[in-house]
């Protein structure tokens, strides 16, 4: 069984609430940092652990710590990035609804290592129920004396605000998200200056993922040596996965990172295995902007070595054969999904969510969308796949946030592996658009 970092006490009764959350050792890490460390101490068992944001970048959280500039008399925040929108991914949502004191416990943590005293949790606006579980838990994190005005009587405040989301896909992106969190229309900004040197206000903000704060309550605990040593290389610690798709246990995972592909897949303890009756076809391993692999490439690298869930195992290969972690979104296709509609599915999503600022990606995401209808529907020729490759080609890259590079990858490793099946799709329009038609290669037309 994978070690648990996160969702060890996620089973216990009554774990959202403070009672339970202290007597279960809640709150330990927090005092120990506060009436033990200095701020700079703290930064420093982030950096040892290791630990990379969760959010999908995968950048080291100690370094990124580390680039805080520090001017006098100028205030720093901490934003919690909890907008989690990413199709497929629903990790963060499981663990702030399930054990709302692990993520405020490291948010007190988080924001006295790095010297803020003004904190803010970006919850997606849809998470109404959720935004109230943490305004409980704050409350209660306050009336017993670890949030707010002399914390422990250690002299440092920290005040720390649940804000809605603006109920867009694009607000988690870490610069719209500072908008959106100023009042204004979420759009990302131009970088550099980065947030670390003006972020929120135009002051030095760091922006985390919800796992990536919540982890450092375990690593104050247990020091960020013990943290390192969980893991593979240089992907360090647990992850928490969501799976969902064709398998028999959807759900969210705390898994130990390099743990094998095909016992997160096949065991119990985990997805189950593909549902009964059904083989695998191909997996979306971290989010539904990652590349798609299909599946000969899920259990093995093209070396023919084991593919594990880390970091660098997934991405093995670059994007010739391999795919990315991402967002930990673990998105399982059987032989009865159509690759093509997936494809336009995810298409139409991320043309939707476009904010328009820049011309690759706003008209690029719309003419992928259109193609891949087409295509979908019956009126695609021979031309419009190598059109798909060359808009993707063209928007990767060449914009101002990763949105543009999360529509492309799916369509352009969607070709690259399932090709067959979009020329099926304009070779055999009527065959195609048969309701509930599905490729299953040529030779079964025939
Ligand atoms: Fe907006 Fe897309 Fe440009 Fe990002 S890449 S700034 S979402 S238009």
């Amino acid at each position: 069984m994978s070690k648990k970092i996160l969702l060890e006490h996620a089973h216990i009764e009554g774990i959202e609430t403070f009672d339970t959350y202290r007597k279960n050792g809640g709150y330990e890490a927090l005092e120990k940092a506060i009436k033990t460390m200095s701020p700079e101490a703290v930064v420093e068992e982030a950096k040892k652990s290791g630990v990379r944001g969760r959010g999908g970048a995968g950048f080291p959280m100690g370094m990124k710590w580390g680039f805080l500039a520090k001017p006098e008399g100028v205030p720093r925040y901490l934003v919690c990035n909890a907008d989690e929108s990413e199709p497929g991914t629903f990790k963060d949502h499981y663990l702030m609804k399930t054990i709302p004191h692990l993520l405020i416990e490291g948010m007190i943590i988080s924001s006295f290592a790095l010297g803020a005293n003004k904190s803010f949790i970006y919850v997606r606006g849809e998470l109404m129920y959720v935004i109230n579980i943490l305004q409980q838990a704050i409350a209660e994190a306050k009336a017993n004396g670890f949030l707010g005005k002399n914390i422990l009587g250690s002299g440092y405040d920290l005040e720390l605000v649940v804000h809605p989301g603006g109920g867009a896909y694009i607000c988690g992106e870490e610069t719209a998200l500072l908008e959106s969190l100023e009042g204004k229309r979420g759009n990302p900004r131009n970088k550099p200056p980065f947030p670390a040197v003006k972020g929120l206000y135009q002051c030095p903000t760091v922006v985390n993922n919800v796992e990536s704060i919540a982890n450092m309550v375990w690593i104050i605990n247990n020091g960020g040596d013990a943290y390192a040593a969980v893991g593979v290389g240089r992907s360090t610690g647990t992850k928490l996965i969501s799976a969902s798709g064709h398998i028999k246990n959807p759900g969210v995972y705390e898994i130990e990172l390099g743990l094998s592909v095909e016992e997160f897949m096949n065991s119990d303890e985990y997805c189950g295995g593909i549902r009964d009756g059904h083989h695998l076809k191909a997996l979306v391993a971290g989010g539904s902007s990652v590349p798609i692999i299909p599946a000969n490439l899920v259990y093995k690298t093209a070396n023919g070595e084991d593919r594990l869930m880390s970091y660098e195992s997934l991405s093995d290969g670059g994007f010739a054969t391999g795919t990315m972690l991402g967002s930990g979104g673990f998105i399982v296709f059987d032989e009865t999904a159509c690759i093509v509609r997936n494809t336009w599915n995810f298409s139409r999503f991320y043309h939707h969510e476009s904010c328009g600022q820049c011309s690759p990606c706003r008209e690029g995401t719309g003419w992928m969308e259109k193609v891949l209808h087409r295509i979908e529907h019956g009126h695609g020729n021979m031309r419009d796949i190598d059109l798909l490759v060359d808009v993707a080609k063209k928007i990767e890259g060449n914009t101002i946030c990763p949105l543009g590079d999360a529509a492309a990858w799916p369509v352009a490793s969607a070709i690259r592996h399932f090709r067959d099946e979009f020329e099926w799709h304009v070779k055999y329009p009527k065959e195609a658009t048969r309701p509930g038609a599905v490729y299953m290669g040529e030779a079964e037309l025939v």
